[in-house]
């Protein structure tokens, strides 16, 4: 579609006409307790269109959009997986639906039962002691986990601990949660494997080490196998393990954080537990800890007594309260709902194949690109576009040419220890038949650059919209519709 067929409804407006209905005031007054300073003056200055034309602006609009309903998302490290229906129409239950915080608990039995159960299930997927549903994203889980390990650290009178060490692999938001929460962050070097680098760790760390936070496996997709020795090392001088869990795909059912030597972990329930993720939208990134941790839990908690479920506020060492109310419920609700139809055994499929789906991509697109890390990976790759670089095409220009095939390019230019790399997680919902296809469009590309590199170099070509300046777009972002122009 170009711009051209595209209804703006800012285009059609025509004075008088309304896409609503609203029924007449039947009452003798109008009741209105909203302080004047509030109201407008003069109506907005909204475009006036019929319900018929609005809905296809918005229409128009959702197919300018890409989701993983409408193709292949291999972007890396965020894990588009299909998000199953059924997740839906459990959300959309009334007594899910239509329940409101503020009720009293005894009327809202079965969604604190979501909860508990959902926690249990986090426990038992984690090995860890205790679950919070609190926190609204992974960022968000990895701050309230680092607060806590501060907590546990003052409460020993060990105030010295103001590092917080993070390997150059780790994702952005390690050193910004460790920063917000009052920590200086220290990098910790990857070695020529693209694992943590003992001999720096064992170089950066001290007694005045509050934690380090680890990938497992890394962003690169690699499995670190020195965990054991990783994790004395840091316990050795009285440091916190943290685990970031926000892609638990390629070990669930097979390994455990908590059986890794972790003291505390954050999951991503929008990645790998099928949270609808992308646009912005509502995340959940739940945190588990250790025994030694709990205590330090947000409250409240959630607690079977009696045969009843309630609310715990009696936690006197808790950290506080990090989210209004008790998480993104409806989120959490999905989550619970994807455990539940896969059971244990289906969550260690989901393992499996969401590895063997990296590898098999990794080797076949192995024959055009750079593989920096040869080896068996987890459920992520990474290549690197030095080869096509030398001939005059950016990384960046491939995953523009991505678009035009229907694709959404692989994450690019992170992880930053790997020059134009590009991140692929095909994710295990997809069939071999799409990974094919795939295959194909990257091969395809690779030779466009050695034999056509201008139809790169100026994709995309078939897009809605072309390349867009994303600096200004983040720095001057339009949010708001200003009228017409008159
Ligand atoms: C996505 C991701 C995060 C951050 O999660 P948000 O929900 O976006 O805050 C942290 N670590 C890793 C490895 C991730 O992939």
């Amino acid at each position: 579609m170009n711009s051209k067929t595209f209804p703006l409804i800012f285009e059609r407006s025509n004075p008088g006409r309304k896409s609503y209905s609203i029924p007449s005031i039947d009452t003798e007054q109008e009741v209105n307790d909203i302080d004047p300073i509030y109201i407008r003056k003069k109506p907005a200055r909204l475009p006036e269109v019929s319900e018929l034309d609005l809905i296809r602006h918005y229409t128009a609009l959702s197919k300018r959009n890409f989701g993983i309903d409408s193709g292949f998302y291999p972007l890396g490290s965020c894990t588009m997986k299909y998000n199953p229906k059924i997740n839906e129409d459990v959300a959309r239950l009334d007594g899910f639906a239509n329940i409101h915080p503020n009720q009293p608990v005894k009327t809202v039995q079965g969604a604190l039962e979501v909860m508990f159960y959902l926690q249990k299930s986090l426990e038992a997927i984690t090995g860890m002691h205790e679950v919070s549903l609190q926190p609204a994203a992974g960022a968000h889980g990895e701050w309230t986990a680092l607060m806590m390990i501060r907590a546990f650290h003052e409460e020993n009178g060990d105030l010295k601990r103001t590092k917080v060490l993070i390997p150059d692999s780790a994702h952005g938001t390690n050193p910004a949660s460790a920063t917000v929460a009052g920590f200086e962050s220290v990098t910790v070097k990857s070695n020529e494997n693209g694992l943590v680098d003992l001999d720096d760790l064992k170089r950066v760390v001290d007694d005045n080490t509050a934690a380090l936070m680890l990938t497992n496996p890394n962003t690169l997709g690699l499995f670190e196998t020195e965990i054991i020795e990783i994790a004395n090392i840091v316990h050795d001088v009285g440091g916190k393990l943290y685990y970031d869990g926000a892609n638990l795909n390629a070990i669930m059912g097979y390994v455990r954080p908590g059986d890794m030597g972790f003291d505390a972990v954050h999951l991503n329930l929008h990645k790998t537990f099928t949270g609808p993720h992308g646009g912005g939208g509502p995340g959940s990134g739940p945190i588990g800890v250790t025994k030694e941790l709990a205590p330090f839990l947000p409250k409240p908690t959630i607690v079977k007594r009696n045969g009843a479920y309630d609310f715990e506020y009696n936690r006197p060492r808790a950290i506080g309260r990090v989210k209004p109310y008790y998480g993104n419920f409806g989120i959490n609700l999905r989550a619970y709902t994807y455990i539940r139809s896969m059971g244990a055994e289906g969550l260690k499929k989901v393992s499996e194949y969401a590895v063997l789906n990296a590898n098999y991509l990794m080797r076949r697109l192995e024959e055009e690109f750079e593989l920096p890390y040869p080896v068996h990976c987890k459920h992520e790759f990474v290549l690197s576009g030095r080869k096509q670089k030398q001939l005059g095409v950016r990384t960046l220009d491939m995953a523009k040419r991505i678009l035009d095939y229907g694709f959404h390019p692989p994450t690019i230019y992170f992880p930053l220890n790997v020059e134009e790399a590009l991140m692929i997680e095909p994710t295990e919902t997809e069939s071999k038949d799409t990974l094919d296809e795939f295959i194909e469009v990257m091969l395809e590309i690779a030779r466009d650059v050695r034999e056509n590199p201008e139809i790169v170099q100026d994709a995309p070509h078939y897009t809605v919209v072309k390349r867009m300046d994303e600096t200004r777009a983040a720095r001057k972002p339009v949010l708001k519709y200003d009228g017409f122009n008159e």
